[in-house]
Formats: C-alpha cells, structure tokens, sequence
C-alpha cells in the first residue's frame, strides 16, 4: 500500500512516498523558498535531482510534485492510482483534535478556525490538502496533528500564569509540537524494552526542540508551549525567557510585534548567542578551535536540556528511560555526553563506545548506570503513514 506524506511549512513542502506498513521510502523530497525562486529537491534510488520550478503557492508546488513522482526519466510509480491516501502533518490542532482524522468538510471547517493558532504553517497546510482534493479527488486525505499527542497534558500543566480571560477568549495556553516524534519515539522505546509503562524523557533534539515527559504512552508535559519558540534554546529559536525582556527590547528598540517575533524565531537560539551559525556541527568546530562564544552556547543548551530533564523526572515521579533523537540527538555525541554528565549525581554513566555511534538505535549508557539512555532516531514520516492506514 503506497501512502504519500506531505509536511507544508511556511515556505516549504515536504513529501515522501511510503510502502507501508514496511515502511520503505519510494521516493522523497523537499520544495524550498515557495513563492520567490523556488526549487525541489528529489531523491529517489540513490539519486538526487534539484529542479528549479516557480510556484507562487503551495498549490502549485504539490502538483509539481505529482509530475516528479511520475516523471518517466524516475519514475516512483506509474500512476498516481497507485496512492492509496495522503497524510498530511499539521502543525496546530489547537483544542479541537486529538488525534489524527480523515478530512471532510467538517474538518476543513475545524481547521479554518484554529488557524490563528499557527498563522505561518496551518494556512499552507490547509492549501495542500486543498490541492490534493483537486488533483486525487478519489484520494482520501488523514491530518496528523503535532499537537494531538500532547492533549493527555493535565490541565494544571497547561494553564499560564496570566489573566484567566486570555485563555477563555483567546485559547492562550500549553499545545506542545513535535507529538508525531515523540509518538513515535515513545512506541520505539516501549518496543525495544517491551513494557509499555515506562516513564520517558524523550529530547527531540534537531533545529526546533523540544523535551517531552511521556508515561505509559502518554504525554505528560513537554518544554513547548502555546508555540514551538518555548522551551530550550534551539537553532534560532530563543526558547524560554524573563517575559520582561520582550516588552523591554520592543520599547528600546521601537520594534512591530513582527519584528520582535522575527528575532524570537530566527535570530536567536545558538545561532544568536554562537554568532557562529544555527548547526551545531559548526558551533562544536568553533569551540574547539577556542571559540569561547561557542563554548558558552554549547554549555547553555546543555545545561537547560538536563534542567528540564530534572524537571521532568518531577512530573513523572522518576524516569525509566531518557532518549534522544532528531539531527542534534541522533549525531552529536559530544552534546549528550554532557547532557547526561550533567545528569551523574544520579547515578547516571555514559558509555563511550556505546555513544560514539550515530544515528541507529542503541543503548547509549554502561550497565551499572541508575538511569538508562538510548539514541532512537525518528521517523515522523513513518508515524503518519502508519496513522494514515489505521485510519483508512
Ligand atoms: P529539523 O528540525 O529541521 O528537522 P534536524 O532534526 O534535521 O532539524 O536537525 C538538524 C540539526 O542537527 C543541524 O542543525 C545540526 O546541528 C545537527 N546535526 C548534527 N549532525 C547532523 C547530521 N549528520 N545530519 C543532520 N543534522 C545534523
């Protein structure tokens, strides 16, 4: 059975091809900079081809996609009969899913109305199930919610210290992101120890990140909040602050609420304390070559992971199993090592063999250590797929 998933950021469209329930990739790729010179990159069988195609939206994007998945020099399957039905990820569910659903037009109503929850990503994504329809009307299409997995958060985790009105009026609370990873890591984990009522601190580690406490399956607080700039400090996402210093910045520096979102969002993070880059493989070479800037950056997000990880162990009255995953978890084992030395007065022993290897599922801890930790690299890809056919 073939399921296409298609991920539509602000700018972007990502899609992959699935043989499920295998798994296999048939083909996958990536639309970037969608309305200016945009351009697809498409693998398939090893090969990578980067086309430059205009679109003007994410419309017109999907259906070039839909050329490439056919295109006969490449072919991925020889007619687009072949798909059996589309999962579409979703940034923000809001109040009103908790778990993925197939698209009617009462979900297309549902969605319009949360869209001001996610103003950059839901719209686009909105437009790709749009186009879908329009080009596969005989294909069913499936929302995966980011959000949906993070609705077992118990309310006294969710609420803000602000005026009740604002949430009442305004919906201003916890939502947490990531949920289709964190699913997915969690099942991972819960398979590979076979017990499904572990208590999981689950650090999805990548540009954006987030730290996820999660007990029998069920998510039970996560650093994430009422958007994915909360939490730890990520590529250029600032993460958690003193609330003052946004009104205080905005008043120095005459800046919009655009302007000041804008810096929230892609000017900080490592990248604006490192002044070296949003990848940490570069922050990592800079420290080395005695960067103290970059050293300093590496020790904050560190240093605020193993808090929340701490914190965590609080919301689910201890920890079985801590993980990682994403780019930054899956990879750099320099990063977890000192996560997790953070994390040695608890008894906590990393083994070095063991962490020197990337990317694969591993036990990442030596046997005498009170806490274990594994390295489950993520397939959020796969987790919609699999929802997309329990739903059909
Ligand atoms: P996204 O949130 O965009 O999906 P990723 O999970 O791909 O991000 O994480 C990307 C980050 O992971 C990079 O910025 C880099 O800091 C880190 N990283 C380290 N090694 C690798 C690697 N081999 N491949 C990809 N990312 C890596």
């Amino acid at each position: 059975m073939k399921i296409l998933v298609i991920n539509c950021g602000s700018s972007s469209l990502k899609y992959q091809l699935l043989e499920m329930p295998e798994g296999n990739v048939i083909c996958k790729g990536t639309f970037e900079r969608i309305g200016e010179n945009s351009f697809v990159t498409h693998k398939i069988n090893g090969e990578k081809y980067e086309i430059e195609h205009p679109c003007k939206d994410h419309g017109e994007a999907l259906k070039f996609v839909f050329e490439q998945i056919l295109n006969p020099n490449y072919p991925a399957i020889s007619s687009l009969n072949e798909i059996t039905a589309i999962g579409h990820r979703i940034g923000h569910g809001g109040e009103l899913f908790d778990r993925s659903v197939v698209v009617d037009d009462d979900v297309l109503e549902k969605l319009e109305q949360v869209k001001d929850l996610a103003p950059l990503h839901n719209p686009p994504a909105i437009a790709g199930i749009r186009a879908c329809q329009r080009i596969l009307p005989n294909v069913k299409n499936i929302c995966a919610f980011d959000t949906a997995f993070h609705t077992t958060i118990p309310e006294n985790r969710k609420i803000y210290p602000l005026p009740y009105r604002y949430y009442e009026e305004l919906k201003v609370r916890k939502y947490g992101f990531h949920g289709m990873s964190h699913k997915y890591v969690s099942e991972r984990i819960s398979q590979i120890l076979d017990n499904n009522n572990l208590k999981i601190i689950n650090c999805h580690l990548g540009q954006g990140a987030s730290i996820c406490a999660i007990k029998d399956g069920k998510s039970q607080d996560i650093s994430m909040g009422s958007s994915p700039v909360a939490g730890i400090p990520m590529g250029t996402r600032a993460g958690d602050l003193d609330p003052s210093i946004v009104t205080f910045l905005m008043k120095k520096e005459n800046l919009s609420a655009d302007e000041m979102n804008q810096i929230l969002n892609k000017e900080s993070g490592v990248a604006g304390m490192s002044g070296v880059s949003n990848d940490f493989r570069d922050i990592e070479k800079a420290s080395r070559e005695g960067n103290e800037r970059a050293k300093v950056t590496i020790d904050v997000f560190c240093y605020k992971v193993s808090q929340f990880i701490m914190d965590y162990i609080v919301a689910l009255d201890g920890v079985d199993v801590i993980t990682f995953t994403a780019g930054i978890g899956e990879n750099q084992s320099g990063i977890r090592k000192q996560i997790l030395n953070n994390l040695s007065f608890l008894g906590v022993k990393v083994d070095d063999t063991a962490n020197a290897t990337r990317g694969e599922e591993i036990k990442i801890t030596t046997e005498d250590s009170k806490i274990q930790a594994w390295v489950i690299p993520t397939n959020e890809e796969y987790m919609i797929a699999q929802d997309t056919i329990n739903l059909l």
